[in-house]
């Protein structure tokens, strides 16, 4: 089958390699297409380490089971998944106390695991959702993002009528853009590049208008910046829900929170399997929108290198070997 190998920072090439065995508790999954984000960058860009070199890249897949492992009775060939990519262990106590984002033994793929950009995969059955037949690949695409979204509203604890502010319009930002609107809340951003501003404008986005301040503040652009206007924009009393992962340090100043009764959350991608199940229940109509340029495997040099620049989330596409778009 062929796979998409990283050699080295910034190169990437397809290799011919086996079809990966479907073991007890699996399933054999033909991947369609696989969306590329931030995390997925880092590696590419050698700035995220991975275990070593060749290293097959990848996380957001989607597919059709075209395989069933021993013991696997609850599903069927031709299902279409969609991949949650992070494989809790079950057993630990964070595990146990049901914030499988803490587990202990957390199987990363595409960071820790070999990735998905492959056409053929084998995902331990629990962690590959059907997703209902009406939803095209390009729907597909954004489900895994849409899910840390589900979960930063989930922790979030946000109420109707709340006023909501998403700071960053990249690919987990316009995920989360699309579910409020779609939840009714009154839904504001901040995004510096023009493309990325003029997509969520068009899914019905407010741009943030100087003085105002929200109930709800979602820090997903992953810059030192973006946290300290989250810190600035809350309202009194509001929530700041952390999603985005910025290493830099920012100012706080301890009394300022207090007066103002802020609460911040750290939101860590999603637990299992409360919300993908939650997510698979409210799928925001708009969401393809959210979708920009397509590659094909042929084509994913120019994927990664292009990504941070396009806006909306950029996809290769396992399925065809036509022209990108
Ligand atoms: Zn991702
Ligand atoms: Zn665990």
């Amino acid at each position: 089958m062929r796979a998409l190998l990283l050699d080295m920072p910034n190169e990437v090439r397809i290799a011919d390699l086996p079809v990966p065995l479907c073991l007890d508790g699996e399933v054999l999954v033909k991947v369609l297409g696989v969306g590329v984000c931030g995390s997925d960058l880092s590696v590419f860009k050698g700035h995220r380490q991975v275990p070593s070199y060749p290293w097959q890249m990848g996380h957001e897949a989607v597919g059709e089971i075209v395989g069933l492992g021993h013991g696997v009775n609850d599903r069927e060939v031709g299902e279409r998944v969609v991949i949650e990519p992070n494989y809790c262990c079950f057993t630990c106590g964070e595990c146990l106390s049901g914030n499988t984002s803490g587990c202990l033994n957390r199987v990363i793929v595409g960071m820790a695991a070999p990735g998905v950009i492959a056409e053929y995969i084998s995902v331990p059955s629990a962690f590959a959702w059907k997703v209902p037949s009406s939803l095209s690949v390009k729907e597909m695409i954004c489900l895994e993002p849409l899910t840390v979204g589900a979960a930063a509203l989930r922790r979030s604890g946000a109420k109707d009528g709340d006023k909501t502010l998403v700071i960053g319009a990249g690919s987990s930002g316009l995920s989360l853009i699309s579910l409020l609107l779609s939840k009714g809340f009154s839904t504001y951003f901040i995004e510096t590049k023009p493309g990325r501003s003029a997509l969520a404008t068009r899914i019905g986005a407010l741009i943030h208008e100087t003085g105002e301040r929200y109930d709800q503040v979602f820090e997903c652009s992953g810059t030192a910046d973006g946290a300290q206007q989250a810190i600035s924009l809350a309202a009194d009393g509001a929530t700041i829900t952390l999603v985005g992962l910025s290493a830099s340090p920012i100012e706080v100043v301890p009394s300022d929170l207090v007066r103002r009764r802020l609460t911040i959350v750290g939101s860590m991608i999603y637990d299992h399997p409360a919300d993908f199940r939650e997510m698979l229940h409210h799928i925001p109509e708009a969401i393809s929108e959210i979708v920009g340029a397509k590659f094909t495997l042929d084509d994913a040099q120019m994927a990664f290198e292009g990504a941070s620049e396009v806006p909306g989330k950029s996809w290769i596409s396992l399925d065809d070997k036509g022209a990108y778009s």
